[in-house]
C-alpha cells in the first residue's frame, strides 16, 4: 500500500497566491492567517501583514504591485487580475529555482497546462479574457511594468483557469485563491481518495482512503452537492475534460439527489426516479405537469442559491435564514433534495450568525443525513458539519448528544485534516469540554 487512509500525499506553498478581498483586513495577505493586530502597507495602504516577516517576504512580489495599487486605490483589481499579474511576474522574473519537486517529478510554470487551444475557441472564456486584459492595462496604466507578448498572457491566463485552487480555512470556507506547482498535477473525480486542506497559504493534500501503488491520487475539483450532468457540464466548462468517475455514473445517487416530493396526502417518501408515472409509496398520480413544474422549481432553487450565496458574501443572516421558504421550491422538491439541503445549509449559517441556536440546532440535526450521504467518505465537509452540530448542542446544554457527534466529527477530521490542524486541536478543546460538562452533570445526580 502506498498511503493509509490519513497520511500526507504532499504539502507545499503556493506559487502565487492572493488573499480574497472579502477577507481583506482580517487576515494577513502573505501567510493568510487571522489576526487580530495587522500591520498596513504603509506605501499602498492596501495590503496587511500579521508582522515584518510576512512584509518582507510579500515585498519581493508586492514591491511592483505596490505602486499600481497604490495608484487605483480606493479601487482594488479583482482577484484574478492580482493573480495573473503575479504569474505575469513569475514568468518575466523566470527564476530557475521556480520549481515544484515531488519525488522525482519536476513542475515548472512552462509545464502547468494551459488548454490554449480550448480557451480560443471558448466564447465565454475570451469575453473573460478581455474583459481582465482590460482591468490589467487600467492597472498598469502606462507606468513602467511592461507586460509580454499578448499569446503569453493569453497562456498564462489558460494557466491560471485550469490550475488555481481556491484556498480555504479550517472549515472549508474560501479565503484566497493560489496556484501549487505539484497539486496542480492532480486529476478529478467526483469520488476521490483524498482532499486538499490547508493551513493558512500551505496546502497540504491528505488520502482520505487506502492508496494502492498503482491507483491514482484523485481529488476533488469541485463542490459535490449537485447531480452528475450539472457537475459534468461544469467540469467540462471549466477544465475541459468529460468526467466518467463512478459517481458521475450512479444514477440511484443521482435520483436521490434530485429526489421530488409526493403530490399524495401526507406522503413523506422522496421520489427518485425522474418522469415516473405514479409515487412508487402511495401511487399518487405524477402528470406531466408535475414534472414540468418540477423543472420550475428546480430553476428556481438553483436561481435562490445563486443569490444566497451573494447574500452569504455580504453576510445578511436575516435574509438567508428565509432562503428555504420558496412556495414553489417547498411544495415540489423533496427536503433531502440537493438543492434544498444547499438552502437549508445557508439558512442554518444565518441562524448561527445570528444566533438563535435552536432554529440552528434543529437545521444541523437534519442536515447531518443528506450531508453524510452526498458527500464522499472522509470528506473534510462531513467532519466540519458533525463538528457545527456538536458545538451547537454544547451550546444549547444537549451534552450527551454534542458528545456523539463531536467524536463522530473527529473520526473523519483526523483523517481529512489531521491532528496538527488548528481546527482538530479546536474540536479538541470542544470533547473535553464536552466531557467536562457531562461529568458535571453526572457529579451533581
Ligand atoms: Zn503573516
Ligand atoms: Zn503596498
Ligand atoms: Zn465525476
Ligand atoms: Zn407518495
Amino acid at each position: 500500500m502506498l498511503y493509509h487512509k490519513g497520511s500526507v500525499v504532499l504539502t507545499e506553498d503556493p506559487f502565487v497566491h492572493v488573499l480574497m478581498q472579502s477577507e481583506r483586513e482580517q487576515r494577513c495577505d502573505e501567510c493568510l492567517e487571522m489576526c487580530d493586530k495587522l500591520l498596513r502597507c504603509t506605501a499602498c495602504k492596501m495590503l496587511y501583514y500579521c508582522g515584518t516577516k510576512c512584509q518582507k517576504k510579500n515585498w519581493k512580489l508586492h514591491k511592483e504591485e505596490c505602486p499600481l495599487l497604490k495608484n487605483c486605490a480606493p479601487k482594488v483589481p479583482t482577484d484574478s487580475v492580482r493573480l495573473l499579474f503575479k504569474l505575469i511576474q513569475k514568468f518575466k522574473i523566470n527564476n530557475p529555482k521556480d520549481v515544484g519537486i515531488n519525488g522525482n517529478t519536476e513542475t515548472r510554470l512552462k509545464d502547468l497546462m494551459s488548454h490554449a487551444s480550448e480557451i480560443k475557441e471558448d466564447v465565454k472564456r475570451n469575453e473573460e479574457f478581455a474583459k481582465i486584459c482590460y482591468t490589467l492595462s487600467k492597472f498598469i496604466d502606462g507606468k513602467k511594468f511592461e507586460l509580454p507578448p499578448l499569446a503569453d498572457v493569453l497562456d498564462l491566463f489558460g494557466k491560471m483557469c485550469i490550475n488555481s485552487f481556491t484556498i480555504c480555512d479550517g472549515e472549508m470556507q474560501a479565503i484566497g485563491v493560489g496556484i501549487y506547482m505539484n497539486g496542480s498535477r492532480l486529476n478529478h473525480s467526483c469520488l476521490p481518495n483524498a482532499v486538499a486542506v490547508f493551513s493558512g497559504k500551505q496546502l497540504t493534500v491528505r488520502s482520505t482512503t487506502d492508496i494502492d501503488a498503482d491507483e491514482e491520487i484523485l481529488i476533488s475539483y469541485i463542490e459535490q452537492l449537485g447531480p452528475s450532468a450539472e457537475r459534468q457540464r461544469y467540469l467540462k466548462s471549466s477544465y475541459y475534460f468529460d468526467c466518467t468517475c463512478p459517481r458521475c455514473r450512479d444514477k440511484d445517487l443521482d435520483g436521490k439527489m434530485l429526489a421530488c416530493k409526493c403530490p399524495g396526502l401526507n406522503c413523506e417518501v422522496p421520489i427518485t426516479t425522474q418522469g415516473a408515472l405514479s409515487c412508487p409509496a402511495c401511487n399518487a398520480d405524477l402528470s406531466a405537469t408535475y414534472w414540468d413544474e418540477q423543472e420550475q422549481a428546480a430553476l428556481k432553487a438553483k436561481q435562490l442559491i445563486a443569490k444566497s450565496e451573494r447574500l452569504r458574501k455580504q453576510r445578511d443572516w436575516d435574509s438567508l435564514i428565509n432562503f428555504d421558504n420558496d412556495p414553489l421550491v417547498r411544495r415540489l422538491l423533496h427536503e433531502t433534495n440537493v438543492y434544498r439541503v444547499t438552502l437549508q445549509m445557508s439558512a442554518m449559517d444565518g441562524y448561527i450568525n445570528l444566533e438563535q441556536w435552536d432554529k440552528a440546532v434543529e437545521s444541523a440535526r437534519f442536515l447531518a443525513q443528506p450531508v453524510m450521504s452526498y458527500y464522499p467518505p472522509n470528506s473534510p465537509m462531513i467532519g466540519v458539519h458533525l463538528m457545527k452540530l456538536g458545538k451547537l448542542e454544547l451550546y444549547i446544554k444537549q451534552n450527551k448528544s454534542a458528545l456523539q457527534h463531536l467524536q463522530q466529527a473527529e473520526t473523519i477530521l483526523k483523517v481529512s485534516h489531521g491532528v496538527n490542524h488548528t481546527l482538530y486541536k479546536d474540536l479538541t478543546s470542544l470533547l473535553d469540554q464536552c466531557m467536562e460538562e457531562l461529568r458535571v452533570t453526572l457529579d451533581q445526580s
